[in-house]
């Protein structure tokens, strides 16, 4: 594809980063320039929620080409439908359940299938100190550590400042990520570049996998749920967004509901400017909403992600059913766009 001139002799890449981006509140935090930046020049503020420049820049330019919410790339990756490109959707489970998946367990299933297939050297997925409930990034190699890290994590959307270091391993060649559509939205504007610093990511990002994503929140939002359950973090054995609530499953099996309003102020300040629900970007989209019961709404978006999705079927790591509710999943989309868009002025 070819390449967007980002030229003005006069402003260096970090300068507009904080002009258009950072200064306007449009920063999502995913962190997709700090990765790209090998000159290591941008690190994150979490005081202002947005990255800093703090050492000097070689004018590469692959952190422009990676941000999500510069406005040559939002116009190259928005499109008014909420589904996005796709080969097929269809209902998925693991057919090793475990108590730890979020929905149907199909995004740890399909990634079982790339480790033990061998298409990956690793997987870069969200951990979580189950003390604290803050999550992490972690490299998963081997299959079996996967269950570990299943679910989902509302308090973290910044996977790829960790893929830096994957980049800088030449041991590592090929890499499964999972990601929220604002970190999907990096990958896929990096793999469609033609910029050698921005390919160093993209070529080794075999299978982009994206979570639906309605919205998430800061690291303080689980002392409020703390509060309004009556319950120290440790407690905590499960979190499910959706339908105006946080449900909270603790470890002795009880549950407590948590009104998403109450969760409001704690929404990160980067998510009121975004529209995309599915993970347009990636090669496989999964969400809970419109699934059967138990099931993960699986969106095969692209040839590799069909291959990745047939080798899991083949392996019998994951089963499958049609029917999934694509109106819901539009409907919840349309929602998003509606309450995000208002509050998006790119300049
Ligand atoms: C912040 C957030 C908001 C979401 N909002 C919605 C929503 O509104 N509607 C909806 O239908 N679905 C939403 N989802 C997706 C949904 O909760 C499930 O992740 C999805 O259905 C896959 O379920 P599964 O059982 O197949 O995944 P699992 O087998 O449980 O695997 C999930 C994988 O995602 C990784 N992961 C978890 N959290 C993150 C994260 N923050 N960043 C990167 N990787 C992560 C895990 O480490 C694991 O590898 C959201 C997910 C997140 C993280
Ligand atoms: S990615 Fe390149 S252009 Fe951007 S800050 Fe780093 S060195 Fe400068
Ligand atoms: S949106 Fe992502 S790529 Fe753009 S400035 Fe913020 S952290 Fe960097
Ligand atoms: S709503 Fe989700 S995808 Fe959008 S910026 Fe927030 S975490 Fe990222």
């Amino acid at each position: 594809m070819q390449e967007i001139e980002f030229l003005n002799p006069v402003i260096l890449p970090a300068q507009m980063l904080e002009e258009r981006v950072w200064h306007n509140g449009l920063c999502s935090g995913c962190r997709a320039c700090i990765a790209v930046c090998l000159a290591d020049s941008l690190v994150y503020d979490h005081e202002a929620n947005h990255p800093l420049q703090v050492n000097p820049c070689v004018d590469c330019k692959a952190c422009l080409v990676a941000c999500p919410r510069l406005s040559e790339n939002i116009e190259r990756t928005s499109s008014s439908d909420i589904i996005g490109p796709y080969l097929k959707i269809i209902n998925a489970r693991s057919k090793k359940s475990s108590s730890r998946q979020q929905n149907g367990g199909a995004a740890s299933a399909l990634l079982a299938a790339a480790l033990d297939e061998e298409l990956v050297d690793c997987a870069l997925v969200m951990g979580l100190d189950r003390w604290s409930q803050e999550p992490h990034p972690r490299v998963i190699r081997d299959s079996s550590d996967l269950e570990k890290t299943a679910g989902s994590k509302y308090t973290k959307n910044d996977i790829l400042e960790s893929v830096k270091e994957l980049i800088r391993d030449p041991q590592v060649k090929n890499i499964a990520l999972v990601g929220t559509p604002c970190s999907v939205q990096a990958v896929g504007l990096l793999r469609q570049s033609d910029n050698e610093y921005a390919a160093k990511l993209a070529s080794k990002v075999r299978f982009l996998m994206g979570l639906f994503c309605f919205e998430a929140f800061d690291q303080q939002a689980i002392t409020k749920m703390e509060r309004a359950i009556g319950q120290p973090s440790w407690r905590i054995d499960k979190m499910s967004a959706g339908e105006g609530k946080m449900t909270v499953v603790l470890r002795n099996g009880s549950v407590q509901t948590i009104p998403l309003p109450l969760l409001a102020e704690f929404i990160k300040p980067g998510c009121v400017a975004c529209t995309d629900f599915t993970a347009k970007l990636s090669d496989i989209s999964l969400g809970g909403i419109g699934s059967a019961p138990g099931m993960t709404s699986t969106i095969v978006r692209t040839p590799e992600g069909m291959g990745l999705f047939k080798i899991a079927e083949e392996m019998g790591y994951i089963e499958t059913w049609d029917g999934v509710e694509v109106e819901e999943i539009e409907k919840v989309g349309k929602i998003k766009v509606r309450k995000h868009k208002a509050s998006t002025t790119p300049p």
